[in-house]
């Protein structure tokens, strides 16, 4: 059969065996559309049928997560985890807890996970999980009991060889500590299970700095690629949690200006830039009063751009850091017009299929999140060998491992999009070279 009849096949499995999981579907549709000139090369991986094994996660576990509010009323939510992939490692993935979280969005997120792993050249197999729980607007109790009870069930399918979660959307260093805090009480045991833990008890330095700070130092390449750096770009940044937040860091070190922040309600747009001070402000507003980023608008007197995405104002390098398919096709035109020559998405999916041929198509720099936002399971890696070894490295030479990583995942997603015939398409050849690497382990692995 040719490889582009056999992708179809698994692509149809996939949407029959799965249905109405749309975003599941998109995820699995982007990595297989590049891999036709694998199959042609790699007649192995058909033989062994590794395409219809790795689009099937290895275990899905689904539970009740029953959990009291401060008033005594009884809540029900349901959690879910996604062992997506052992070949390279123990499953590495974070905990979503968003009121939208389903089996659709948790899969597409493992999915990916998989190839990105793979890619920041530590040993990491690829999983996801979390739960229907919106913390907004809860106390501290509220997230405490609910991250017990959440907890509670998780923690006999986890641990730090077979599978070690992380934060996402709505889980932050408050819920990581409740969470470790419950597994350590159940296992009777101090182990690196979770990453992304707090700096006193095992936590890494440069760990909430690293998806962010990753993310520019991967535009940073690709802009080097055609003689230019971030020096005076003018940068759009959407969402205004932790990859927002040190995407905008990372970008102000090196003399870029940030115009924009927004939330799930609106967008801030300030010409003059957030500069250091300003961050500091968002920081606070969001980690710790857990305020709207229209509070921004008020304090600084900037324009609030009510319901509004970021993508409508005009910029060098836009910087997608909220959540999936944020910038639609529309989106994608506006920023084509107004000129942006970059995208790297620091959020996972924040592109529509639309809005990246549109990227591809015009041959701007397009880094897509399975590349660019590795630098925060990277440093979870790295966090992991510091609990292994018991030893806290320090905060630079995290960040220059991180940094080094950033320029191995550049290089490898350049060089396998030349090697099969695609110059500079960061997209096939972040797909390829993560691909390739879980493939070949999964042969050398047997029929697992
Ligand atoms: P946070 O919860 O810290 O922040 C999320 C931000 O995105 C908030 O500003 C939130 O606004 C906004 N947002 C969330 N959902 C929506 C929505 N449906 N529409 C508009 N805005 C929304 O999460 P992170 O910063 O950790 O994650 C952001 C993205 O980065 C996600 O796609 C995540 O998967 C990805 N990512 C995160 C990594 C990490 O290390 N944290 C690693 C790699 C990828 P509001 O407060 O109003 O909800």
């Amino acid at each position: 059969m040719a490889a582009s009849s056999i992708i179809q096949a698994v692509y149809e499995q996939v949407l029959k065996r799965n249905p109405g999981e749309v975003e599941f579907h998109q995820a699995v549709k982007e990595v297989l559309d590049c891999l036709g000139p694998v199959l042609k090369k790699h007649p192995e991986y058909i033989k062994a049928k590794i395409l219809d094994r790795i689009v099937e996660p290895e275990r899905q576990i689904i539970f009740r997560v029953p959990w009291q509010d401060d008033n005594g009323n009884i809540h029900i939510n349901r959690g879910f985890r996604f062992e997506f992939n052992s070949a390279l490692g123990p499953y590495k993935g974070g905990l979503r807890f968003h009121p939208t979280a389903n089996a659709s969005i948790l899969k597409f997120l493992g999915f990916e996970q998989v190839f990105k792993n793979a890619l920041t050249t530590l040993a990491m197999g690829g999983g996801k999980g979390g739960a229907d729980f919106d913390p907004k607007g809860k106390s501290d109790n509220e997230v405490m009991r609910f991250c017990q009870s959440f907890m509670t069930e998780l923690f006999r399918h986890i641990g730090p060889n077979t599978d070690v979660p992380a934060g996402d959307i709505g889980v932050g260093g408050r819920e990581i500590g409740f969470m470790f805090g419950q597994y350590k009480r159940l296992c009777n045991e101090f182990t690196g299970v979770f990453t992304g833990k707090g700096l006193g008890w095992g936590g890494s330095l440069i760990r909430p700095e690293a998806t962010g700070y990753g993310c520019v130092f991967f535009a940073e390449e690709m802009l080097k690629t055609r003689g230019e750096n971030l020096e005076g770009k003018v940068c759009t940044v959407s969402g205004s949690g932790n990859v927002a937040q040190y995407t905008v860091e990372k970008l102000n070190q090196l003399g870029a200006k940030v115009v924009s922040l927004s939330d799930s309600n609106g967008t801030i747009y300030d010409p003059d830039g957030i500069d250091a001070e300003k961050l500091t402000f968002v920081l606070d507003l969001k980690n710790v009063r857990r305020g709207r980023i229209k509070e921004y608008a008020e304090k600084f007197g900037v324009e609030y751009l009510d319901g509004k995405r970021p993508w409508a104002i005009k910029c060098d390098c836009a910087f997608p850091s909220a959540t999936q398919n944020e910038i639609s096709s529309n989106d994608a035109k506006t920023l084509l017009k107004n000129g942006c020559c970059l995208v790297a998405e620091g959020a996972n999916m924040p592109s529509t299929p639309e809005a990246i041929e549109q990227f591809i198509t015009n041959k701007i720099l397009y880094g897509p999140a399975k590349a660019a936002n590795a630098g925060g399971v990277a440093t979870s890696g790295l966090e992991m060998s510091q609990n292994s070894l018991r030893l806290p490295w320090t905060r630079e030479e995290v960040e220059q491992r991180l940094h080094d990583i950033m320029i191995a995942i550049h290089k490898q997603s350049y060089e396998a999009a030349e090697e099969y015939g695609q110059p500079g398409n960061l997209l096939i050849g972040a797909n390829i070279a993560g691909f390739v690497k879980v493939a070949d382990a999964m042969l050398d692995q047997g029929l697992v």
